[in-house]
């Protein structure tokens, strides 16, 4: 965690997809569960976590920070930070499944996404990668936190399966609140932030074409695709981040020689 780069009020690991596979495999192979977390900013990660302490301290005890926007990485550019691209959680599953194959596979526990997504996911990864052992799916109940008793229902089920991967996607913040909390009984080797990604396994929600991802313009297919929920959060985005970006380079700076 030496090597992070410290911007946006985060600490981000340099990592490309290949790495963070490795590092992901490594972290698996060894025997103990540890449930390491992976956390993933983008923009909108970045702006909540500006005023929430708990977001915060969230993302400072993660074992591994990716940067999962391409606006991220752009706007570390303009502030002189290179970064080696995105690592997004949408992406990172998959490749993770991909790459599971020459160690014979890992098993997976999915949690979140609404009641029956979970499972649609569950078959469609079974058939794309057989190697992957999905041996559990849990949609909690809306409004799910730590202190639900639906988490202690969760707990267990992760328990009595000792997942090497434990997928969690009940979107920012919520995922990282939770996996912060309770990460000491969580009983997988390691647990991924992973947002919306069930509902794209599931094909419940269309992911954004690879022209979209390679631009940095998935935020706009999203905002497309869910426009209720995703005007209200890409506009705010769009008028707090800029400023974010003017207080880094102020800050950067401040503190050059
Ligand atoms: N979700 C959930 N429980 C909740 C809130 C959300 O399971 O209490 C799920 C929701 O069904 C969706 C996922 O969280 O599958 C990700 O939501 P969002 O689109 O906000 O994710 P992000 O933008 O962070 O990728």
């Amino acid at each position: 965690m030496d090597d992070r780069i410290a911007i946006f009020g985060i600490g981000l690991d340099p990592l490309d997809m290949t790495q963070a596979i490795d590092r992901l495999l490594s972290w698996i192979a060894e025997p103990d569960y540890a449930s390491r977390y992976v956390v993933t900013p983008n923009v909108d990660h970045i702006v909540k976590l500006r005023h929430d302490q708990a977001f915060q301290e969230a993302y400072n005890d993660a074992d591994m920070v990716l940067v999962d926007g391409k606006p991220v990485v752009m706007a570390a550019r303009l502030l002189g930070v290179g970064l080696p691209g995105t690592v997004p959680g949408s992406d990172l599953l998959p490749a993770l499944f991909a790459a599971s194959a020459q160690n014979g596979g890992v098993s997976v526990f999915l949690l979140g996404a609404a009641e029956g997504v979970a499972e649609r996911a569950a078959e469609n990864i079974r058939r794309t990668w057989p190697w992957v052992r999905v041996t559990g799916v849990y949609s909690p109940p809306m409004g799910f936190s730590a202190d639900s008793p639906a988490t202690e229902m969760a707990l267990e089920r992760i328990r009595v399966l000792a997942p090497d991967v434990l997928a969690v996607g009940l979107g920012a913040p919520k995922q990282e609140l939770w996996v912060h909390r309770v990460r000491g009984r969580i009983h997988a080797k390691t647990v991924l932030c992973i947002g919306a990604t069930i509902d794209f396994m599931a094909g419940e929600k269309p992911r954004a074409p690879v022209w979209m991802r390679r631009t940095g313009m998935e935020w706009l297919h999203r905002m497309v695709t869910e426009p209720r929920r995703m005007v209200i959060r890409y506009g705010h985005d769009a008028i707090v981040f800029p400023w974010l970006v003017m207080i880094e380079w102020i800050r950067r700076r401040r503190k050059a020689p």
